[in-house]
């Protein structure tokens, strides 16, 4: 659920946002839009036929980037949003994920935001063998449910998406003090401290949506208590957050932004991190690595952010492949 739009110029001195939900340029859901009268899970439209197509304001390069040279050590992709379509040419999920495996991308972690995109990837995870499922109320829908009185109904679908065998994670949960009003933040606050209990109930990760709110997640962690396996997806924080995290044992999956000039945050967090700790994501169809900033991003595309990785840890690409695939494996299970 984290929708950057590729047209916003950066700011020269700020790094990349993690993740920048942008609900106004977002269209509504084609398919399946939530109502209250749909809060069970068995009684669902067609989870399969639901989709979202990302904003095109005529200025982005909607152009697939070519795919880059394949990783001879598959690896896997640990957060990304297939269910949004985009690119010039609308790609099906297995098409994304016959790209994905061409390349050495051999499963991906699909993760849902609200009530229909977590059925969606619920139904994909149960379908695909090459992708498991995150299911949350992200941390900017949170405070809508909320305010329509259907939080409650909303937290109780993911609770039964959790249930299922290929439901590996709650997520997109945590907190987000940019994009949510400060009026919104109890609501954020009831559903991610909600969503740390689910995945806890169920025994499964939880993947941490985190925007500009590092002390208040790490906070709210300690005083609930922290899933087993805590991964900050995205991880926008710097070296001395991710000193802290280490000390927690949570993971940290890095995106595409730790390829971008400004970004030197991540990079920084990342060479303090063990390694057995670091993930690798998408975020697609956001957040695409250099050199293909802005156009779509694609599973396909993770060995360009997984050899920038290895370069920038001075490590022999192979062997980072090998760790960064134990690391998913140790956090969600086996696909
Ligand atoms: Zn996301």
């Amino acid at each position: 659920m984290t929708a950057e739009p590729a047209s916003v110029p950066e700011p020269a001195s700020v790094p990349e946002p993690a993740s920048v939900p942008e609900p106004a340029s977002v269209p509504e859901p084609v398919e399946g839009s939530y109502d209250a009268s749909t809060s069970s899970a068995t009684d669902a439209p067609d989870p399969s036929q639901y989709v979202r197509e990302r904003h095109n304001d005529g200025t982005r390069d909607v152009r697939w980037p070519a795919a880059p040279e394949p990783l001879a050590v598959p690896v896997y992709d640990n957060h990304a949003h297939l269910e949004i379509v985009d690119g010039d040419e609308p790609l099906t999920l297995d098409e994304q994920l016959d790209r994905a495996a061409a390349v050495g991308v051999i499963g991906v972690v699909q993760a849902g935001g609200d009530v229909d995109s977590s059925r969606w990837s619920a139904w994909a995870a149960a379908s695909h063998p090459r992708v498991l499922a995150a299911v949350a109320i992200h941390p900017n829908e949170a405070p809508a449910y909320e305010a329509a009185g259907e939080l409650d109904a909303a937290i109780a679908v993911i609770d039964e998406l959790a249930a299922q065998p290929r439901v590996r994670a709650i997520g997109e949960t945590g907190l987000d003090f940019f994009r949510t009003e400060e009026d919104g933040f109890a609501a954020q606050f009831r559903a991610f401290e909600a969503h740390i209990e689910l995945a806890k109930k169920h025994g499964i990760a939880m993947q941490i949506h985190d925007r500009d709110a590092h002390d208040a997640v790490l906070e709210t962690l300690q005083r609930v208590g922290a899933p087993d396996r805590t991964v900050f997806h995205c991880f926008s924080g710097d070296a001395a957050m991710a000193r802290i995290t280490a000390v927690h044992g949570y993971y940290l999956s890095f995106a595409g932004n730790l390829t971008f000039k400004n970004a030197q945050n991540l990079r920084d967090a990342l060479a303090v991190t063990p390694r057995e700790r670091i993930l690798v994501e998408t975020d697609a169809p956001f957040l695409t690595p250099i050199p293909h900033r802005g156009r779509p991003n694609a599973p396909y595309l993770v060995p360009l952010t997984v050899r920038f990785m290895a370069a920038e840890l001075d490590v022999e690409i192979d062997e980072l492949c090998a760790q960064l695939a134990a690391n998913t494996v140790e956090a969600y299970g086996a696909f």
